[in-house]
């Protein structure tokens, strides 16, 4: 991580959790600002442009998803969501409304900055404009030419139908981020078939047996109970 990892906005109400993450977030070296509700963080944002925000979904003054809504009508700031156990509604729907990844609580110091660390490289790839986007996507023994359309195991290359591709490449676009559901149909299928969830357990389950040694125990396409799938990127 680069000397100035950046400054991180935290919405949060309880007061326990605001502390446990600035002093996670300080001792990672990100300066903190820190805001105990919705229209706090809101007003917060502008002034001092955060390069991550953290934002808990369950604020006293208003929705966290209405938070998310009105970051989004200007900004582009990477948002991981925090929330309690059980509210998988939510974080899919703070994923649908732009959010970029989801901690439960409780979480550890090690999850909070793995996700702040892939938000920030997927924005860093993003404000590139795709410039850095690699052609080669690498992860263990995964290998995806995104260039020649190709991918390959352990160096032997491995026959995907031409929707299975077009699903490992928005996977691999969105390397390390948990994607829903309904944006991976809508990505692949087309915004009629968002509903269809069966096609995409179908294809996830070709997908793991043509790529993971154990398509019981996948390696690199997680399950995200309730919420989606992610593609490990490290
Ligand atoms: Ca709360």
């Amino acid at each position: 991580m680069s000397e100035n990892p950046g400054l991180v906005l935290v919405i949060e109400d309880e007061a326990a959790m605001r502390r446990f993450l600035r002093a996670s977030l300080a001792a990672a070296g990100f300066r903190v600002a820190e805001a105990e509700n919705g229209d706090a963080g809101l007003k917060a944002a502008p002034l001092q442009p955060p390069d991550v925000v953290i934002l808990d979904l369950g604020l006293p003054d208003m929705d966290g998803l209405e938070v998310i809504r009105n970051l989004r009508t200007w900004s582009e700031v990477p948002i991981v969501v925090v929330s309690a156990r059980g509210q998988e509604k939510d974080k899919v729907a703070a994923l649908d409304l732009g959010a970029d990844d989801y901690l439960t609580k409780p979480f550890s110091v090690g999850e909070l900055l793995a996700r702040i660390r892939v938000a920030m490289r997927h924005a860093a790839r993003i404000a590139a404009g795709g410039a850095d986007e690699a052609t080669q996507f690498v992860v263990g023994d995964l290998k995806v030419d995104l260039a020649a359309r190709r991918v390959f195991v352990a160096d032997k290359e491995v026959h995907l139908t031409p929707l299975e591709y077009r699903l490992v490449a928005i996977l691999v676009h969105h390397a390390g981020k948990v994607l829903t559901h309904r944006f991976l149909l809508e990505e692949v299928w087309g915004p009629p078939y968002v509903e269809e969830m069966h096609y995409l357990r179908v294809y996830m389950a070709n997908l793991r047996r043509k790529l993971e040694a154990d398509p019981a125990r996948p390696r690199y396409l997680l399950t995200e109970q309730g919420v989606g799938y992610r593609l490990v990127d490290e």
